[in-house]
């Protein structure tokens, strides 16, 4: 059975690292028909807050990024929030304690902070000197009500390897660790002990995270050897960088999903992009659909180098998503983002889709719509064009434009751009936008319908005046 989980912790908002972990876990669920999991690590009760929890979970929503175990919906495995879990945390590590590969610790973090400074001085690894280790045997009587941590021992038979899905085989030597405390003299638990803990719990057999925790899972690893526990399989995904090669934050400009959603990202392409920041699919395509990633996504595809993000690209195939899109479907997006809404919106869509890359972009191609700021054009050609427009009407479809121009070039002479251009100028008001054979025939409906829009023949005959 497949079970994978995305483990945000609620400190802020989901940045684009995050998003392509969750993504990379549910597609591999829905590859495998297995099971994708929220677990929240809300540990860290300084900087955790239910409000970001709830925007980390509406970013996942966002992205289409639904689960089928989680804090809001529950599952087999509730709670799916770690501060809920705190008595769990604290059984697991008294039996260890029982099992004689936990100790308490009374070390002050004064006193931890100053043997740290003795070793480095002495260009000793700073790890913990045991002393709780060594007098473990005459701890007892009050030592519940003293204050302590609980340690984990690493044991002599400490080396570690794995068989990292993305990375190959990492190995940790024993010394490489210091005993190490999974249970925080306050009662919260350390992340490398709930996590161990929860995935078990959780029946996690994949765990694919971020690389920045391959360091962590030596600790991890020991934890579950001292419990017991099946270890799960592990995949570590490359860091993202920004162009420069350093790694993705705010210095590259707009890192959360929220970001991109405001300015205009469609969530078809935030997935399809950052799917790509480290998958690639089999056949090289760059513009693919969810069905065909759930189909194609397996871990060996995944690079083991970092991915470099690009917001051109990432532009550029948001673009292709609005281009794709139908003017129906893209039309209530369109009205979120620039706060227009009108009759003859949907066919304006249809019209200067081509020409935007994000949703804001509609309000500036459809300015030669909604406004009109009077040419500079020969009154003679203006004339020309009004009396044709006040004679057969204003053109509704892309033949009758065809026939207008050919009228024009006989009334005036003049042909190609020097036809078109201040025709185009006498209509939009603007040297450039989409073919006149469709803006004319929209400016026409748009009129009728809007009487903020002006026609073809009022916006000629300011021209004239
Ligand atoms: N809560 C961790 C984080 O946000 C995830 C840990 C994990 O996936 O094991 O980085």
């Amino acid at each position: 059975m497949t079970r994978v989980r995305f483990a945000p912790s609620p400190t802020g908002h989901l940045h684009v690292g995050g998003a392509r972990t969750a993504i990379f876990n549910w597609l591999f669920a829905k590859h495998h028909g297995g099971t994708f999991i929220i677990r929240v690590e809300d540990t860290d009760q300084a900087r955790s807050t239910a409000e970001s929890e709830t925007m980390v979970l509406d970013d996942l929503r966002w992205l289409g990024l639904l689960w089928d175990e989680g804090p809001d919906i529950g599952g087999p495995h509730t709670p799916y929030r770690q501060s809920e879990r705190v008595n769990r945390y604290a059984a697991v590590a008294r039996e260890l304690l029982d099992r004689g590969v936990v100790y308490r610790c009374y070390c002050t973090e004064e006193e931890l902070e100053a043997k740290r400074k003795e070793a480095e001085v002495a260009g000793r690894p700073p790890h913990y000197d045991l002393k709780c280790w060594i007098n473990r045997r005459t701890d007892k009587g009050n030592a519940e009500q003293t204050p302590h941590a609980m340690r984990f021992h690493v044991p002599d038979d400490g080396d570690v390897t794995i068989d990292d899905l993305i990375r190959g085989e990492v190995t940790w030597k024993r010394e490489s660790l210091g005993d190490f405390i999974l249970i925080r003299s306050d009662g919260h638990p350390t992340y490398n002990f709930s996590v161990v803990v929860d995935d078990h719990d959780m029946e996690i057999s994949h765990v694919i995270r971020a690389e920045e925790h391959l360091t962590n899972t030596h600790r991890q690893v020991l934890i579950y050897r001292a419990m017991e526990w099946a270890v799960p399989l592990f995949a570590h995904v490359s860091l993202i960088l920004g162009q420069d090669r350093t790694k993705l934050s705010k210095r590259h400009g707009a890192t959360s999903v929220t970001a991109y959603a405001e300015a205009g990202f469609l969530p078809d392409a935030m997935f399809n992009y950052l799917t790509m920041l480290g998958w690639s699919a089999p056949d090289g395509r760059d513009v693919f659909d969810r069905q065909y990633a759930i189909e194609n996504f397996t871990l060996d595809r995944v690079n083991s180098a970092p991915a470099v993000f690009d917001p051109q690209k990432f532009e550029w195939l948001n673009s292709q998503y609005i281009h794709a899109m139908s003017a129906a479907v893209l039309r209530p997006l369109v009205v979120h983002s620039i706060g227009i809404d009108t009759p003859w919106l949907e066919e304006a869509i249809d019209v200067v889709k081509t020409s935007v890359h994000l949703l804001p972009q509609f309000l500036e191609v459809l300015r030669f719509v909604t406004e009109y700021s009077t040419p500079e054009i020969d009154r003679a050609f203006a004339s020309a064009v009004a009396a044709d427009l006040r004679e057969h009407g204003a053109p509704h479809d892309a033949d009758a434009v065809k026939a207008m121009n050919e009228r024009l070039k006989k009334a005036t002479g003049l042909k190609g751009k020097e036809l078109f251009m201040p025709l185009r100028l006498a209509m939009t008001g603007m040297d450039h936008g989409p073919e006149l054979v469709r803006a004319i025939p929209l400016l026409a409906r748009a009129s009728e319908s809007d009487p903020g829009v002006l026609s073809p023949l009022a916006r000629v005959e300011q021209c004239i005046r």
